[in-house]
């Protein structure tokens, strides 16, 4: 199948980073946002990464008029997808509007249309149950920043067909990424592995074992991980932290995975990480020159 036109549902974090990778390698993208505002912001974000990239010398100036002028934004859902061959949803991590938008999705796309999540945790065959078309339906899980990493964890759902899956994991070679196929299991295995270190870090902050530089640091140069474990859920999003902790609590019955008190009091106050300016890190001044939060500080 050739895939001329994506379309991205959800313009945040994930969303304009997908868009962004798909207009770089030629492909017609449709964002679609509940708000004009959002996709405003998106196309600015897009435009100042892809300025970002100009200057690396990483595209050439051609390569970023191109992309840009692949982009279009709609709030309209049906406007956005009718033309689509494959829609990747990237909409917030709660599976009542995943539910509710992969029901829109089957009627209003083409039959052959196939349908992706990128789903940090949900499972991907109860949102194919919603359709008609279960063995359309996959998970495409890209890592964030997601012009820069090279990771697609591709899932497959119970009724996912051979043919949607290697068309998926063509196409993520096509864009430049490296696919990994997996079940479709609570968390996959990139946050089934991830999330519960990040949890026992927000615990030893909780507890008092050491503070957020201190159990960053030990994490950073005793594991060589290039960021530490409180930075990432900061840069992650500290409320799709905890709505993939729910999942992997509630879909294994395991109270390993309970998220921690520290992590639920601080998504209840707004404090969301580097997007809304303020998590384990202090972000007002820019992510380059973030410090610890008023809270964390000694
Ligand atoms: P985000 O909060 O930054 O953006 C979500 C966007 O979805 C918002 O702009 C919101 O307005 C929009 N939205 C909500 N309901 C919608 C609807 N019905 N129609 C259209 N748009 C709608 O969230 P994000 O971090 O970009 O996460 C998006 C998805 O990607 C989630 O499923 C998340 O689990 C997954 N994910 C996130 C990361 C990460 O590091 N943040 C990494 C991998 C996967």
């Amino acid at each position: 199948m050739f895939m001329n036109y994506i379309s991205v549902i959800g313009s945040g974090t994930m969303g304009n980073g997908i868009a962004h990778t798909f207009a770089l390698s030629g492909f017609k993208v449709n964002i679609i946002d509940l708000s004009q505002d959002r996709i405003t912001e998106a196309i600015n974000t897009i435009s100042k990464n892809l300025d970002r990239q100009l200057q690396k010398g990483t595209i050439t100036s051609s390569q970023h008029t191109e992309a840009i002028g692949n982009i279009q934004g709609f709030t309209l859902l049906e406007a956005g997808v009718k033309d689509a061959d494959l829609v990747i949803e990237a909409a917030t991590e709660n599976v009542d509007i995943k539910l509710k938008i992969f029901a829109d999705l089957d009627k209003l796309c083409k039959p052959t249309a196939i349908l992706a999540s990128n789903t940090s945790s949900i499972s991907i065959t109860k949102i194919a149950a919603v359709t008609a078309r279960p063995e359309l339906v996959i998970g495409m899980h890209f890592m964030n920043p997601v012009p820069v990493m090279k990771l697609v964890e591709v899932i497959r759902g119970f009724n996912t067909s051979d043919k949607t899956t290697n068309q998926i994991m063509d196409l993520s070679v096509k864009i430049g990424k490296v696919p990994v196929e997996v079940n479709d299991y609570p968390g996959f295995v990139a946050n089934r592995i991830l999330m519960p270190m990040i949890n026992e870090a927000i615990q030893c902050l909780n507890e008092g074992v050491a503070g957020v530089t201190e159990i960053d640091t030990v994490m950073k140069l005793g594991m060589s991980h290039p960021m530490g474990p409180l930075q990432l859920a900061d840069f992650i999003g500290l409320d799709v932290c905890l709505a993939i902790l729910n999942v992997l609590h509630q879909g294994f019955g395991n109270p390993k995975y309970a998220p921690s008190p520290l992590l639920v009091n601080m998504v209840a106050s707004g404090q969301l990480g580097v997007k809304s300016g303020s998590g384990f890190y202090d972000y007002s001044a820019g992510i380059k020159e973030a410090v610890l939060s008023k809270k964390f500080k000694k």
